[in-house]
């Protein structure tokens, strides 16, 4: 009797104590929950409590009162996703809620791929905190972006001397709170670096094992040894390394994933840590003037670009390079294959594709012709485009291999602006819907994972990605039966659907179809970070 009533004691103690809101043990409590934890294993039904930042408990059933119960109905509930590859400095300061990415579910974004990023990192980075932000961010060093402030956009070796001081500049950015050092051999000055170099920049981060993330040298007829060199880049310089936006690009080169994918087996094989990033679209984006004109137009700068084109020998030779592109790789063969989606010096072009404006020009889109509007666009000050060179069988076979996770190389854009790669709206919700319910290629467990636990350990993020107790409270909701992207090229600017609430350290901020006003993103910092 003694001991019941003890009991008795404990329980109504917690009972009285709970009806006040502001001594209630959670602050928010998510009932009816059909759990994707993130790891891969099936999902359970189950409530989450939070408190603060954290998810406190997870349980069968959680009782006990809080400041806010939401009854999920079964929906899902999941780590909020993970971007490892991000351009949001387009757009994040103008946007700070990046709606774009919280409707689909997305918590945490990087910045800094593709060889690009401010170097030094430590004011982007202060900057970054000191905004009221919905999501957290973290970023790389950008190599193309450090190469450039000790070399400039010049294609030459680095001396022993500019090597040092690359060095000293990586080990800086790392100081500063980078997750590792991305490299874009794809652009200039980044194309200019030999591997030697890279690896040495890398060795530098080896210590803390920074992701290496590549927008590889070429997508096309040069794939496979540019997977070899991003393999080697992880080998030689004892980093993580990972392919971004894997695709492949032309016609003529489609189906070598099988190739690339096997080379990737066989280097994790040997314990080399090689894994991939991909965005669900059989269209690229980048600007039309690194797309299209060979790179030793572009060395130098802008300015040096538009000078070569005036020289008459040099256009010819131009101009034969980008109906080439055009023909047999990022033009997908057809002018109407590229749209442009901003040129900042006529707004009116977003949208158009290289084909009609050519049209417009008085010309038939012949590739040749094509190429002449390309040189005009570069003139004029370049633009951004869209190209559509890939096919639906290399971007499967790509996303179902287990190294893969889902990446967005998307911006924040505003909405309404521009004509954008709809991966920046809809990218993960894409997956869910097209490659998870409608195609069955992946399940909906796998295809979390590929958002959440395994991007979080690709860069050492241990308290994130993963729905456990003491882990933050980053939590995405969503009705698998529903959700879906509604972003398309010819109309890119329309959020995804079937997501009632993202969680972000512990708070909503995004609540049935509207962004709240809490603004609790942070900056994360990488595992080199001074105090
Ligand atoms: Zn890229």
């Amino acid at each position: 009797m003694a001991i019941v009533r003890a009991i008795c004691f404990i329980a109504c103690a917690v009972v009285a104590t709970s009806t006040t809101a502001a001594d209630a043990p959670y602050d928010l409590v998510l009932r009816n929950a059909r759990i994707v934890d993130g790891t891969g294993s099936p999902w359970y039904r189950a409530d989450i409590g939070v408190r603060g930042d954290t998810i406190a408990r997870i349980a069968p059933a959680i009782t006990d009162a809080a400041t806010r119960v939401i009854d999920l109905g079964g929906h899902v509930a999941a780590p909020g996703f993970i971007d490892l590859h991000t351009h949001a400095i387009r757009g994040i300061f103008q946007v700070p809620t990046a709606d774009n990415y919280v409707r689909q579910g997305v918590t945490t974004i990087m910045e800094g791929p593709d060889g690009g990023s401010p170097v030094p990192l430590k004011p982007f980075l202060d900057k970054l905190a000191a905004l009221q932000k919905s999501l957290n961010v973290g970023s790389f060093l950008g190599q193309g972006s450090v190469r450039a402030a000790v070399i400039g956009l010049i294609d030459r070796p680095a001396t022993a001397g500019e090597i040092d001081r690359m060095r000293a500049l990586v080990l800086q950015g790392m100081r500063d709170g980078a997750f590792g050092l991305s490299t874009g051999l794809f652009y200039v000055p980044g194309i200019f670096t030999p591997l030697a170099e890279v690896v040495e920049l890398q060795k530098v981060v080896a210590p803390w094992r920074g992701l290496h993330t590549s927008h590889m040298r070429n997508e096309a007829a040069g794939v496979l040894d540019s997977v070899k060199e991003t393999i080697a880049i992880g080998e030689q310089g004892g980093v993580p390394t990972q392919v971004s936006h894997h695709k492949i690009i032309g016609k003529s080169y489609w189906g070598r994933s099988v190739d690339t994918l096997k080379l990737i087996d066989e280097a994790r094989a040997r314990g080399v840590d090689a894994t991939i990033d991909q965005y669900p679209y059989t269209a690229s984006a980048t600007s039309v003037q690194a797309a299209l004109l060979p790179p030793w137009a572009l060395e130098g700068g802008h300015k040096q670009t538009v000078e070569r084109l005036k020289d008459a020998a040099l256009r010819a030779k131009i101009k034969t390079a980008i109906a080439d592109s055009i023909r047999n790789e990022r033009g997908g063969g057809d002018a109407h294959n590229v749209a442009l989606s901003q040129c900042e010096w006529d707004r009116s072009l977003a949208g158009k594709t290289l084909a009609e404006v050519t049209r417009a020009r008085g010309m038939e889109p012949t590739p040749d012709n094509a190429a002449e509007t390309t040189m005009w666009i570069v003139e004029q000050g370049g633009c951004r485009g869209v190209f559509h060179a890939m096919n639906e069988q290399d971007l499967q076979r790509i996303l179902v291999h287990p190294a893969t996770m889902i990446a967005s190389d998307g911006e924040v854009p505003i909405f309404g602006q521009g004509a954008p790669h709809p991966r920046s709206y809809g990218t993960f919700v894409r997956v869910l819907a097209v490659y998870v319910r409608e195609k069955k290629l992946l399940t909906l467990e796998d295809a979390v994972r590929k958002m959440s636990s395994y991007p979080a350990a690709r860069i050492g993020l241990s308290d994130r990605g993963i729905l456990r107790p003491g882990m933050k409270a980053d939590i995405t909701v969503f009705d698998p039966a529903t959700v879906r992207d509604a972003a398309t090229f010819e109309k890119p600017h329309q959020y995804a659907m079937g997501f009632p609430y993202v969680i972000v350290n512990g708070q909503i901020v995004y609540e049935n179809g509207a962004m709240t006003a809490a603004r609790p993103g942070r900056v994360l910092y990488g595992p080199a970070k001074s105090e």
